[in-house]
């Protein structure tokens, strides 16, 4: 491609609503363009490197017998009613009605239409395992659309599904997607690692996300070096403090006056925080009660995940309750909330709290505090279970050594759903003996736009990007250094016409521009290897320099065209 004629616009500054390397990169190097908040549109380079993805992508659930297929973006309401999402799903997902007033929705994920697939066309076991992919258009309405492809309303995302007649089957299928998805990112340069997750919305009984690391990442890891245990903090498991062995106290009420915080009570009580209960009050909608709290060591943080699936309610039907209302219904008093005297509530109790002893809690009863509480004796729950966040430096929860926390981008997830769609839309299969089954169904997503993004996070200097061989939108960039020397026009174009016919993708920097704005170009957008004709091109001497390259080395035309298709090999 000749520079001269190819649609780029780069950018001198920093656009202003960029605020991470690769949202700035990709807005500066031309690659993308914002339409209005979270939606963005690809720019021919930013094309070129979305479609390298996706042929990635495609070569290796291919490989893996995976089926490409492409659905709609449009999808009715019926399906998500079946299955029970219309509502769980909430504000994310982005509803519209066709002129008749019938209920659609912009699919933010497809499990429900890849079931209403199968289950209308596999009959027999025979058709059995299956696994279909798409690379396709997703909507979610973000609450907080950020970071330019990271977080988006609008993006693209491979997603898959396998349908086994048998756990053993989802086992396999699981694995071997898994695999594929290792294989994936290694491909796009990524440092990544697979981590235990949460099984969230979507349902079912096991699941790995897929990290790339990243300072900006939104997703928290928990991991040990002691073992392999490495999960996301949501999803992370704690390890309760010993039981306590320390006799029951006389419960009492104290005077604490102006003491609304953790922090507060217990250096007016001269107590460590780990001696205090912590209340965290809800509203909940949507289910048969309407306040929840949450009780932990004053020390801890909640984690909301856990408590929603404690609660088996979604994240959107849970508030933080205004304690003023709640307090006429429930007894909870603004600041001074403990689990004794609380009613007409959902109590939930961070499991640690049942070993610990003589605890100081709210009285429900302003500017006052209970101390030596005991779960049991002074108060009980509906629900028992870790609630807790887990921090660095926590016991691991496989084999207690310290654990270590990192952040990372979550390009990827697969899950095992089991027969959670099977079962509620119906999607039987028949066995040898004609008795009908449910079939055992996984689900399996690599969001490519946010691969893209993370990609770049992990490849960019002072420059600009530096894009992996195997995804850079063209390999080689040869440069004039003078347009008005025939004798540089001449050589380039030889080395150009050279590396076209050897099917390496190259970019002719031909336009009439100073060679410094033209280095610039190459390094914002990140080409890997720079050809540069300049001066010595009469002696047959072009430079040669890899993007990582500190400086660049001279070498005769034709061994720069060999070093080129040698390292373009190399990912081939
Ligand atoms: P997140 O926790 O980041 O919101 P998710 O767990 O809801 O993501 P999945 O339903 O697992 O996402 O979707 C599969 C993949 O799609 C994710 O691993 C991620 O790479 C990508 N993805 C999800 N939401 C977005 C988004 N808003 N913008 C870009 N990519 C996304
Ligand atoms: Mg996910």
């Amino acid at each position: 491609m000749r520079m001269s004629k190819m649609y780029l616009k780069t950018l001198r500054e920093v656009p202003s609503e960029a605020e991470i390397p690769s949202h700035i990169w990709l807005l500066r190097a031309g690659m993308i363009r914002k339409l209005v908040s979270g939606v963005y549109g690809f720019m021919p380079l930013g094309r070129r490197v979305l479609n390298k993805i996706e042929t990635i992508v495609r070569e290796e659930m291919d490989s893996r017998g995976a089926q490409e297929i492409l659905m709609s973006a449009i999808q009715p309401a019926e399906l998500w009613q079946e299955s029970g999402r219309w509502y769980a799903y909430g504000p994310e997902m982005w509803r519209l009605k066709d002129r008749n007033d019938r209920d659609f929705c912009l699919g933010p994920t497809h499990e429900e239409i890849f079931t209403d697939i199968v289950r209308n066309e596999v009959d027999s076991y025979r058709q059995l395992p299956l696994n279909l992919y798409q690379i396709q258009t997703k909507y979610r309405d973000e609450k907080r659309p950020r970071f330019g492809l990271m977080r988006s309303r609008e993006f693209i995302m491979k997603d898959a599904y396998s349908f086994d007649r048998d756990w053993e089957g989802l086992d396999q299928s699981y694995q071997e997607m898994y695999d594929a998805y290792v294989r994936v990112f290694e491909r796009c340069g990524l440092k990544f690692r697979a981590v235990e997750a949460d099984t969230g919305a979507i349902g079912g009984s096991g699941s790995h996300e897929f990290c790339a690391l990243s300072e900006y990442g939104e997703s928290e890891i928990v991991y040990c070096d002691g073992c392999d245990m490495a999960a996301t903090s949501e999803r992370a498991s704690c390890v309760d403090d010993p039981e306590s062995s320390e006799p029951m106290e006389a419960i009492e009420t104290v005077f604490t006056p102006g003491t609304k915080t953790i922090a507060d009570v217990a250096s007016y009580l001269k107590i460590p925080e780990t001696k205090t209960i912590k209340a965290l009050l809800f509203k909940v909608h949507d289910v048969e009660y309407k306040y929840v709290a949450a009780f932990l060591r004053g020390d801890r943080e909640l984690n909301m995940t856990k408590l929603v699936n404690a609660l088996n309610i979604p994240e959107h039907a849970i508030e933080f309750a205004d304690e003023e209302e709640m307090g006429n219904e429930t007894g909870a008093v603004g600041g001074f909330t403990g689990p004794v005297g609380l009613h007409d509530c959902k109590i939930l109790v961070d499991s640690e709290l049942v070993g610990a002893r003589n605890l100081c809690a709210g009285a429900c009863r302003v500017d006052h505090h209970m101390v030596n509480v005991n779960y049991q004796r002074d108060y009980t729950a509906d629900i028992v279970t870790d609630l807790k966040q887990i921090k660095a430096g926590d016991p691991c929860p496989v084999c207690c050594e310290p654990v270590k926390i990192a952040r990372g981008i979550e390009v990827g997830q697969v899950f095992k759903l089991g027969t959670k769609y099977s079962e509620s839309m119906h999607a039987y299969y028949k066995d040898e003996k004609m008795l009908e089954h449910p079939i055992i169904m996984g689900c399996y997503g690599i969001g490519v736009t946010r691969t893209l993004a993370a990609i770049v996070e992990q490849h960019n200097d002072k420059d600009g990007i530096r894009w992996p061989m195997a995804v850079a939108p063209y390999h080689g960039i040869v440069t004039i250094v003078n347009t008005s020397d025939p004798v540089q026009v001449g050589l380039a174009e030889t080395i150009y016409q050279g590396l076209k016919s050897a099917g390496i993708e190259v970019l002719l920097d031909d336009r009439d521009e100073r060679p410094g704005v033209k280095f610039k170009d190459a390094d914002l957008i990140g080409i890997p290897v720079r050809v540069t004709v300049g001066k010595q091109a009469a002696n047959g001497i072009v430079e040669f320099k890899h993007r990582n390259w500190e400086k660049s080395e001279d070498r005769t035309a034709d061994q720069a065209v060999a070093e080129l298709i040698a390292l373009v090999n190399e990912i081939r």
